[in-house]
């Protein structure tokens, strides 16, 4: 087992990983840029380095300055979290190279998923259904990609191979946009990915958004923990995710884990995953793959009682999976908000000093986060700073444990989007559960 992990990445993501190798008694080494010295985790890691100034280019995405903390900390493993270069192959690659492992999958494997159209040809030769499309990249030839899209059928949605964070797509409804709009998204991925790979898919009017969590080891032994439903979404973002995904029968859930279990053994999955699919009409549909922890692994957690982050280094350091899959129990339901540092109404970041932080608490109840009293938000990163889960013995009951925490919890000195988690906790259609991926976006048209 490994003595000493580093921890590459910031906020309540590198505290929960650090929570995990303190009880595994694996010593932790703590990175973060010169506006990041306040943070928690760094003052409760056992060594920490500083690794370059605000700008995450240059701190917590810079490769040599990551790989330099390692060797003079001496750490065997590098855990990179979720966003940064938690999807990267060449750090990946250079982790190892440098004689690190990397608690993530193989750098192989990380490039055949995080371009989509490799990752989808993949699933297909393993049997996982797909959204219908180009069936690979889309050439410039108008008459081709305009034949492409009638054979489809309107509406279309053009996303970018390389694309993540919701950015890179767009929808197209009729075939007079269809060429402007290819090339409108060819130049933004060549501007925001570095490649102008793209890909054509049927657009679905009315799907969740629903994921398969896996884990599997390198002796060829692979789990499926159930699903989660992220279908609340602005911006192709989400906001509340929950576990498991309402409706969704024993049966439905066995088949999936069946067939991702095999999808896993056939590509050589390492690691924790995640298979993303839209669900529509009682079918799903695979868009894309998630080489990491993901930021709402904390739901499956609640309802498995799994430790995510536990067995992602046991894997690394090469054990077995702690369990079969006949173990694996789903017990109740838990949900997530992802409390941002924002304006409610405008979702504009509010960065800022926590004058008072109180936590909630209660049966059920978990926050992660790394807030606390004088605590200042950096405008430098994502406005995520915590996250809300409310586990209970069904959904009714995890719903009325979310409305009191959420009632309980007080950030004062920034705004935040409580009063929003409040109000969808409130919300007669979210709390009979199946809402679709458009269905927030609708609500806030309508609130304004
Ligand atoms: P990213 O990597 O940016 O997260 P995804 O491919 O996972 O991109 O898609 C993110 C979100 O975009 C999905 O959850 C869904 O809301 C929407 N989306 C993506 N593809 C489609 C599609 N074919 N039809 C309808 N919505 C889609």
């Amino acid at each position: 087992m490994f003595e000493k992990i580093l921890i590459a990445n910031r906020g309540e993501i590198a505290l929960r990983v650090l929570r995990t190798c303190r009880e595994m008694g694996i010593a932790t080494v703590a990175v973060h840029s010169s506006a990041d010295r306040d943070l928690k985790h760094v003052r409760l890691a056992d060594e920490s380095v500083c690794i370059g100034p605000a700008a995450s280019g240059e701190s917590y995405l810079n490769i040599p300055a990551l790989i330099a903390a390692a060797e003079v900390t001496d750490a065997g493993a590098i855990h990179p979290g979720y966003g940064f270069l938690s999807e990267n192959a060449d750090f990946a690659e250079r982790v190892e190279s440098s004689g690190f492992a990397f608690i993530g999958p193989r750098a192989e494997t990380i490039r055949l998923m995080g371009d989509k159209v490799s990752a989808k040809q993949a699933m297909l030769d393993a049997g996982v259904p797909c959204v219908p499309g180009s069936g690979g990249a889309l050439t410039d030839d108008a008459d081709t990609n305009m034949a492409l899209a009638r054979e489809i059928g309107y509406p279309v949605i053009i996303k970018a191979a390389a694309g993540g964070g919701g950015r890179g797509m767009r929808v197209v409804h009729t075939e007079g946009a269809l060429l402007h709009s290819i090339s409108l998204t060819r130049s933004e991925a060549q501007q925001g990915f570095g490649n102008d790979t793209l890909y054509m898919e049927k657009y679905l009017e009315q799907p969740r958004h629903v994921e398969f969590q896996i884990l599997s080891d390198s002796h060829g032994n692979a789990i499926c923990l159930g699903e989660r439903d992220c279908s609340m979404q602005r911006r192709h973002q989400k906001v509340i995710e929950e576990a498991p995904a309402p409706g969704i029968t024993d049966e439905q859930r066995q088949a999936m884990s069946e067939r991702l279990v095999r999808a896993c053994q056939e590509i050589g999955y390492r690691g924790a995953g995640t298979f993303e699919f839209l669900y529509e009409n009682g079918e799903f549909y695979f868009i894309e793959m998630n080489t990491r922890l993901q930021v709402e692994h904390t739901v499956t957690e609640q309802v498995t009682g799994i430790d995510l982050v536990r067995e992602q280094i046991l894997i690394a350091a090469g054990e077995p999976l702690s369990m079969t899959q006949d173990q694996v129990e789903i017990r109740g339901h838990a949900i997530e908000c992802r409390i941002n540092a924002e304006n409610p109404a405008t979702f504009i970041p509010s960065p800022g000093t926590i004058q008072q932080y109180h936590a909630p608490g209660g049966l059920g109840i978990r926050m992660d986060t790394h807030i606390y009293n004088g605590y200042a938000v950096p405008p430098y990163y994502d406005s995520m700073i915590g996250k809300l889960i409310a586990h209970g013995y069904d959904r009714k009951i995890a719903i009325a444990r979310m409305r009191g925490a959420l009632g309980e919890i007080v950030i004062d000195g920034i705004e935040t989007n409580i009063a929003l988690h409040s109000e969808l906790m409130n919300d007669a259609n979210f709390q009979n559960g199946g809402t679709d991926i458009h269905y927030l976006e609708k609500k806030l048209k309508s609130l304004t």
